[in-house]
This record gives structure tokens, C-alpha cells and sequence, in this order.
């Protein structure tokens, strides 16, 4: 049996992986960008691979701003600190 496996594209490096292998972020509807760890906040997400190295590259180009379109909203450098505990935290969850 084939099943296909959903694949989403991580918006630090670029590669198309399986989702399982990847850590969703989403913006919500009140504009918060969050770790996304049970795959179930509504809002628009995105996907980053479990690793610090695509996060960076993430918010070095801007990717949250590009990926949500968001030109109205930058992350603060409050919120990107937030951001990245939230998503070492969820690196050391599996
Ligand atoms: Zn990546």
C-alpha cells in the first residue's frame, strides 16, 4: 500500500518534507505568529523544519512577513524571542 504522505515546504530552507518532519507555525486570526504544536490552531499556518538553522534563515529573510503576507506586521525582536523558545521547546519534544 502507497499511501501518500502530506508534504509541506519548510520557508527557512526551502525543502519539501513530509509534514510529519516539520513544526507548524501559525498566525492567527488576533495577528499572533505561535509554535503550533498540536497542528490545530486555526489560522494560517506554515511549516519550518525541527531545526534552529531554519528558523534563523527564517527570520533573517523575513519569512513570516512574506509567508503571511503580513507587510502591516513585523515581528517585534520581543516577539521573535518568544517565538524561538516556543519552537526550541517544541524541537525538544520529540
Ligand atoms: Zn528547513
Amino acid at each position: 500500500m502507497n499511501k501518500k504522505i502530506p508534504m509541506r515546504t519548510c520557508i527557512g530552507c526551502g525543502e519539501n518534507k513530509p509534514k510529519k518532519e516539520l513544526v507548524r507555525i501559525v498566525k492567527t486570526s488576533e495577528n499572533d505568529v505561535l509554535v503550533d504544536v498540536t497542528g490545530r490552531v486555526n489560522g494560517r499556518g506554515t511549516y519550518l523544519c525541527k531545526d534552529m538553522e531554519c528558523f534563523e534563515k527564517c527570520i533573517k529573510n523575513k519569512g513570516f512577513n512574506k509567508t503571511f503576507k503580513t507587510g502591516d506586521i513585523k515581528l517585534s525582536d520581543e516577539e521573535v524571542e518568544k517565538l524561538r523558545s516556543s519552537f526550541e521547546e517544541a524541537l525538544k519534544l520529540k
